[in-house]
């Protein structure tokens, strides 16, 4: 059964045709009989063609349309005679109806219906064919008023409850998303010292190096911790791993936002300076290597001093790819520690010191 032609758009066609069938049999003669009949034919194309309920907008024009020929039908006397009181007792069912209990409602229609026929009886008024018939057209009428306002309310229920979930489903998706998130966040994060890990250093070195960044320059930093196993030997472990907290922290400090701190491994550190270039990379791991000496580590119990020895690569001009990059640095940072620690080697010395 399509949208169109659906049980309750027959059931409304049906009620309407039969309702003005009967209210045109008991009116009186005239043109009343002509606006009665087409109201009548009308609603029948609408059974025939199924087109009820199908658009709003198909809705509004219907409605329309029953207004002007019930109107004009009204206006032509064919409602003439007819007793309006049992209608009032319509009225109350307008609650239930608006609640959306069905049952309620055509429970109510029926004693209505009885109802009303005991007043007219009572009353003295005639109960011939005409009667009956008027009867019959205004209770389908009003059957069928209350069934399309059932059917609208059904729609909007309908759309409230789905609204509810759409909202739920929602909620849950942007949970989810929250949950993926820190979820890929540890995936990268090192879980001594709260920095970026080294897949991320390689994420991230990858990401930026390729054309689409389009950066002009970026420097890489390799540093190590000087003499770091004396601090282990000494303290022990444990606080040896208090101390690269802390040294970690120094690290963030003494860089920018953008600049991409990882833990290398173990008592190795590295960076990433995004648009760096030579000069500017040198001024950094400068600033890092002397608040590192300068600071004193107290979570050994005792203050502890410490130094780092750097290496530097710069790209392009070091270094094309990661791996190179990475090589470099390395190079640059043995050359640190080869000529004394507590220092900061370019990759670029050492290519002048090759010589061509
Ligand atoms: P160098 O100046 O040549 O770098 O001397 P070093 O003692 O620092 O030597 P190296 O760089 O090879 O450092 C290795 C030591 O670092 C060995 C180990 O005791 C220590 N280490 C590495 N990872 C950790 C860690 O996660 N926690 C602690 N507490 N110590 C670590
Ligand atoms: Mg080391
Ligand atoms: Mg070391």
């Amino acid at each position: 059964m399509d949208e169109g032609r659906s049980r309750e758009g027959w059931l409304a066609g049906l009620t309407l045709t039969v309702g003005g069938v009967l209210l045109t049999l008991a009116g009186p003669p005239g043109p009343a009989v002509w606006w009665g009949l087409s109201w009548s034919i009308i609603n029948g194309l609408v059974l025939v063609t199924g087109t009820f309920f199908r658009s709003r907008q198909g809705q509004f024009f219907l409605l329309g349309v029953n207004l002007v020929l019930a109107g004009s039908w009204l206006f032509a006397g064919g409602g003439a005679g007819t007793p309006l009181f049992p209608f009032l007792l319509l009225l109350p069912l307008l609650v239930p109806l608006y609640l959306g209990q069905k049952q309620v409602v055509v429970a109510g229609l029926v004693m209505v219906l009885f109802l009303g026929l005991y007043w007219y009886i009572k009353a003295g008024l005639p109960l011939n064919s005409h009667s009956l018939a008027l009867w019959g057209g205004w209770i389908t009428l009003a059957g069928f008023c209350f069934f399309a306002w059932l059917k609208i309310l059904d729609e909007a229920f309908k759309v409230s409850s789905l609204q509810a979930e759409v909202d739920h489903w929602h909620r849950e998706y942007k949970r989810s998303l929250s949950q993926l998130a820190a979820v890929e966040l540890m995936a990268v994060t090192d879980d001594l010292t709260g920095l970026f890990n080294y897949r991320y250093f390689e994420q991230s070195l990858e990401r930026l190096l390729s054309p689409q960044q389009q950066l002009r320059s970026l420097a890489v930093l390799m540093i190590d911790i000087d003499h770091f196993k004396e601090i282990n030997d000494s303290f022990g472990h444990l606080v040896g791993n208090r101390v690269l907290v802390e040294l970690a922290a120094i690290l963030k400090e003494h860089t920018r936002e953008q600049d991409i701190v990882t833990r290398f491994g173990g008592e190795e550190f590295a960076i990433i300076l995004p648009g760096t270039d030579y000069r500017g990379a040198l001024q950094v791991a400068e600033r890092i290597r002397r608040a590192i000496a300068e600071h004193s580590f107290n979570k050994a119990g005792a203050p502890v001093r410490l130094t780092v020895s750097t290496g530097i690569a710069i790209w392009p001009e070091d270094g094309l790819n990661k791996e190179e990059l990475v090589a470099r640095a390395d190079l640059a940072l043995y050359q640190a520690k080869t000529t004394g620690r507590n220092s900061v080697y370019p990759y670029r010395m050492l290519k002048a010191e090759a010589g061509p």
